[in-house]
C-alpha cells in the first residue's frame, strides 16, 4: 500500500515511528508537509501538487496536523478524500475536535460523562455562571488553548471575575468548568484505535500545578483502564468520529468524565509510558479499513 504521512517533519516522533512501522510492514511511505502542497481544483480532477509537482495519489493519509494549521491542513486532507483516500481522521472529524466548544456539545449529547461547563457570551455575571457549574472553584478555559496554556483555575468569585474580565477585554472566548478537585491534578490519555483502547497512561501534574499536561511538567505512568474509563473512551472517539485518537478523561467521584479528544495525539509519551507499539497498531488500522 502507498501511505503518506501529512507532517511537517520527519524527524518529529510520530512521524518517523509511523513511517518505520508502515515500512516494516512492506508499506511504501512518504512525508508530505501540508504547507508545501497546492490544490488543484477544476471538473472530477480534484488533484494535490507538492513542491509543484503532481502528487501521486496514496492508497491512505494519516494526518499529522498542529493546530496553528488546521484551516490549511483540513483543506489538503479534504482534498485527498475527494481524490479517493483513505484517511486515518476524517477531514469533518478534524475540523471538529479543534473547536473545544463543538466537541462537548457532541460529546454532551452522546451521553458520556464530562464536566459541567458553560459557555456565555455575556460577562457580566460570574456569580451566575459559576452557580451554574457548582463553583467556585472553577476551571476556566480559552477556547483554542493547547497544551495546558489557556487553563486557570480560580478559586473565588474574585478571581473568576478577574480572569473572565481579562478574556473579555481581549476578546478571547472562555468556557467555565466545574473543577474535578478529586481528580488530584491527574488526568488519563487513552490511545484510541478503531474501536479499542490500544494503550492508556495517567498523568500527574507537578505539585502545586492542576494541570497534568506533560508540556507544564507533569509525569506519566502506564495505567490500566477500568471498564467504564475504556468504554467512555471508545464512545467518545465514536461521538466525534474519530478512529484513531487521544481521548483525556478526568477520573471523579461519579465515574470517568471526557476532558477532550486529541485528533492528532502524539505517539512519543504513550508509547515511551506503556511500551506499546502504538505505530503498528495505526498501521494495521490503515491495513483494514483503506
Ligand atoms: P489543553 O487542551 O490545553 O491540554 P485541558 O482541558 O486538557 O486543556 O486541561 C489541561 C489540564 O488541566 C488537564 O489535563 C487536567 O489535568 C486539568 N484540568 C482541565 N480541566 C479540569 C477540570 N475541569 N477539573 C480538574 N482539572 C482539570
Amino acid at each position: 500500500m502507498k501511505i503518506d504521512i501529512l507532517s511537517r517533519s520527519t524527524s518529529l516522533y510520530s512521524t518517523k515511528r509511523l513511517i518505520e512501522e508502515a515500512e516494516k510492514a512492506g508499506h511504501k511511505t512518504r512525508a508530505v508537509n501540508v504547507l508545501y502542497c497546492d490544490i488543484k481544483l477544476e471538473k472530477q480532477k480534484p488533484l494535490v501538487y507538492y513542491h509543484a509537482e503532481k502528487l501521486p495519489k496514496p492508497d491512505a493519509i494519516i494526518p499529522r496536523i498542529g493546530s496553528s494549521i488546521t484551516f490549511y491542513g483540513t483543506a489538503i486532507v479534504r482534498q485527498f478524500e475527494m481524490m479517493g483516500c483513505f484517511s486515518t481522521v476524517s477531514s469533518n472529524a478534524l475540523v471538529m475536535s479543534r473547536d473545544k466548544l463543538h466537541s462537548l456539545q457532541k460529546l454532551s449529547r452522546s451521553g458520556v460523562g464530562m464536566p459541567s461547563t458553560v459557555f456565555t457570551n455575556f460577562g457580566e455575571h460570574t456569580d451566575d455562571i459559576c452557580e451554574l457549574v457548582d463553583g467556585p472553584p472553577v476551571v476556566i478555559k480559552v477556547l483554542e488553548g493547547t497544551q495546558g496554556i489557556g487553563v486557570n483555575l480560580a478559586k473565588t468569585l474574585e478571581e473568576a471575575d478577574a480572569i473572565i474580565d481579562a478574556h473579555n477585554d481581549l476578546k478571547s472566548r472562555v468556557i467555565v468548568q466545574e473543577f474535578i478537585e478529586e481528580a488530584g491534578g491527574a488526568d488519563l490519555r487513552a490511545f484510541v484505535v478503531g474501536d479499542k483502547v490500544v494503550g492508556a497512561m495517567k498523568r500527574q501534574a507537578q505539585k502545586g500545578e492542576f494541570r497534568s499536561n506533560l508540556h507544564r511538567g507533569g509525569t506519566a505512568k502506564k495505567i490500566q483502564l477500568s471498564r467504564a474509563e475504556e468504554q467512555t473512551a471508545i464512545a467518545a472517539a465514536k461521538a466525534l468520529g474519530l478512529g484513531v485518537c487521544g481521548v483525556d478523561l478526568l477520573q471523579s467521584s461519579r465515574g470517568p468524565l471526557v476532558l477532550e479528544v486529541n485528533s492528532s495525539p502524539g505517539l512519543e509519551g504513550i508509547e515511551g509510558a506503556t511500551g506499546v507499539n502504538i505505530a503498528k497498531e495505526i498501521i494495521k488500522y490503515v491495513e483494514k479499513n483503506a
